[in-house]
């Protein structure tokens, strides 16, 4: 019993204790609580490979594993450029926190090591991974998968390949510069966006002088974003005489001595502040050349298209973290004489929020498995048109997504501990990167014009659906019409990368989601119904939708 306040007002503890707050949300399974995840994995994998996941997933919900998440972010990597002698040193410190999600995200293979698994299901398995780990906190993703992705670029140089692939995909994380003999574990990182050009690297100014043995180079000028300084190699472009070429440049050289990368300063970023990105100079840096002289773009792309794909499971994993929150929150909070949850008005917003999860789940782990079966020609040309896709469409919409789940918190919501405000500042990161939003719909527009396979692979995969939903039949038809006008019109090319990413996730949720979701995604996303704001659907099972959607601890 409360004591009364003797001057008046509420009960003394009611000051002191809060009521109609949401418990936190801890001690869930990110990998067994999300359903639409379990789905997808079951469906292009296996119930093995899900068990394998359900000890991350638990891991991943625990309070320390949020509180390292935290921690990283507020405590953001240092750099000491110089050490107390006046020695150039080029040293990033990162926060403890930091580390201990590094090593549990490689200890549990998210880097590189589907590419020397045996598994038929290796990429799936890391892709669900991924988006399940990155619930502790999205930055130090960057690293993890800088370093997945470095791979099948490397692989244009046996040689080289084999001298780094074994550490890249190792599970033991090896923090440190040290030559690569001495190291257990390796990570990757890329440099690529210069001061004058970012997207048009071929505007890069960096030179590469060929020092006269064979594939051996040093390079001259500079980086101006270049993530994970710390990591132990690059893949970085530059000019040589046939044009911009791809090298791979070790932080640290055989003999132990530090290669020339100089660090001159860390960004400022309005997110991702638990990662550094540095500015580099180089001026000497020792490189080894990574396939031909003037293909650099077409050997990079390969670390760029494989990057591509966890800026999609990134994003999917913001969204979900964010809409766990906005679930949960409701789901504990009264208004109004009853529960949020089962106010029409917000299981609207709740249910139209989970209907975008849902459908970037479907996608992400659909284009993990066309990874998993690279060489079937279908999978293929499906991985290089969806890829621009989906990356265009599920990065953009995720900062709109974390918003709203942000909105469903109210006031609790805009505040730091609630860990939304450190979703929202990354919310839009994954679509800057990589290729921005424009770069990626060209590039839609690109592989059409130029890879007839490509609109072949699509067509199959959504007339997979076809006959499952008028609607969806509809949006395909109008897809393709569009298509007609649109191959040649660069205005058009996010319309259509917009349009042909929903018919596939349409096609997705028709073939394989509940009826509900499938229901709810045909009636709201294709065609001209959404608006864009959340909360807007026009009918369904919303009460359905929300409770698929909401955690259980
Ligand atoms: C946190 C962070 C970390 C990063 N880490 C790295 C890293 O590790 N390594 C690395 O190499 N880079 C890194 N980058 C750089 C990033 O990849 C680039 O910023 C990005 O590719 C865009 O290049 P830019 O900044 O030069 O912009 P620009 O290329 O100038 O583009 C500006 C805008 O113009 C649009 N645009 C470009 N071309 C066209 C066109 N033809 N038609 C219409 N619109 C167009 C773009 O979509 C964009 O919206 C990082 C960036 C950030 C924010």
């Amino acid at each position: 019993m409360s004591s009364p306040n003797p001057a008046g007002g509420p009960p003394a503890r009611a000051l002191r204790t809060s009521t109609n707050q949401p418990p936190p949300l801890a001690g869930h399974n990110v990998v067994t609580g999300d359903a639409a995840l379990v789905e997808a994995v079951t469906r292009h994998a296996s119930a093995e490979v899900l068990d394998d996941l359900v000890g991350l997933g638990a891991l991943a919900g625990t309070e320390e594993a949020r509180s390292h998440g935290m921690l990283a972010n507020q405590n953001p990597p240092r750099l000491t450029p110089y050490d107390r002698y006046g020695n150039r040193i080029d040293e990033v410190e990162f926060h403890p926190s930091w580390h201990w999600l590094m090593e549990r995200a490689v200890g549990h293979g998210l880097a590189a090591t589907p590419w020397e698994s045996d598994s038929p299901h290796a990429h799936v398995r890391r892709a669900a991974g991924f988006m399940a780990w990155s619930h502790t906190e999205p930055g130090h993703g960057c690293p993890v998968s800088m370093t997945y992705a470095a791979v099948p670029a490397l692989r244009a140089d046996d040689a080289i390949a084999k001298e780094w692939t074994p550490l890249l995909a190792s599970t033991t994380y090896d923090p440190g510069l040290r030559p690569l003999a001495d190291k257990r574990g390796a990570l990757a990182g890329m440099g690529m966006t210069e001061k004058q050009g970012g997207s048009d690297v071929r505007a890069n100014v960096t030179r590469a002088v060929a020092t006269g043995t064979d594939g051996e180079y040093t390079l001259h000028g500079h980086k101006w974003f270049t993530s994970a300084p710390m990591n132990d190699v690059f893949l970085v472009l530059a000019q040589a005489e046939a044009g911009v070429t791809c090298f791979v440049v070790p932080r640290v050289l055989p003999d132990g001595s530090r290669n020339r990368l100089d660090v001159v300063r860390l960004k400022d970023k309005l997110g991702n502040r638990s990662n550094a990105s540095g500015e580099l100079e180089l001026d000497g840096t020792v490189a080894a050349r990574l396939g031909d002289e003037g293909r650099g773009v077409r050997t990079i792309i390969e670390m760029v298209a494989a990057t591509r794909l966890d800026c999609v499971l990134g994003s999917t994993s913001l969204m979900r973290r964010a809409l766990n929150e906005a679930a949960w929150h409701v789901a504990h909070r009264s208004a109004f004489g009853s529960l949020l949850a089962d106010k029409p008005l917000m299981q609207n917003v709740v249910a139209d929020l989970a209907i975008e999860v849902e459908a970037a789940t479907a996608l992400g782990v659909r284009l993990a498995a066309a990874v998993d079966r690279a060489e079937d020609p279908h999978e293929a040309a499906l991985r290089r048109i969806a890829l621009p896709l989906a990356k265009f469409w599920v990065c953009k919409r995720t900062p709109a997504v974390v918003a709203e789940a942000l909105e469903c918190l109210g006031g609790n919501g805009y505040v730091e501990e609630s860990g939304l405000p450190l979703l929202y500042r990354e919310a839009p990161l994954n679509s800057v990167w990589e290729g921005s939003g424009n770069v990626n719909a060209l590039d839609v527009l690109r592989a059409l014009s130029r890879e007839p396979a490509v609109l072949d692979a699509w067509l199959t995969e959504v007339g997979r659906a076809r006959g499952g939903d008028a609607r969806l039949d509809r949006a395909i038809e109008q897809t393709l019409a569009l298509l007609g006008d649109a191959a040649t019109l660069e205005g058009s090319a996010r319309r259509l990368a917009g349009q042909m990413a929903a018919c596939l996730q349409g096609s997705l949720l028709v073939r394989f989601g509940p009826p509900e979701v499938a229901d709810a995604f045909c009636a709201s996303r294709l065609g001209s119904g959404h608006d864009g704001t959340y909360g807007t659907l026009a009918g369904g099972d919303l009460a359905a939708l929300v409770g698929r959607a909401t955690p259980e601890v």
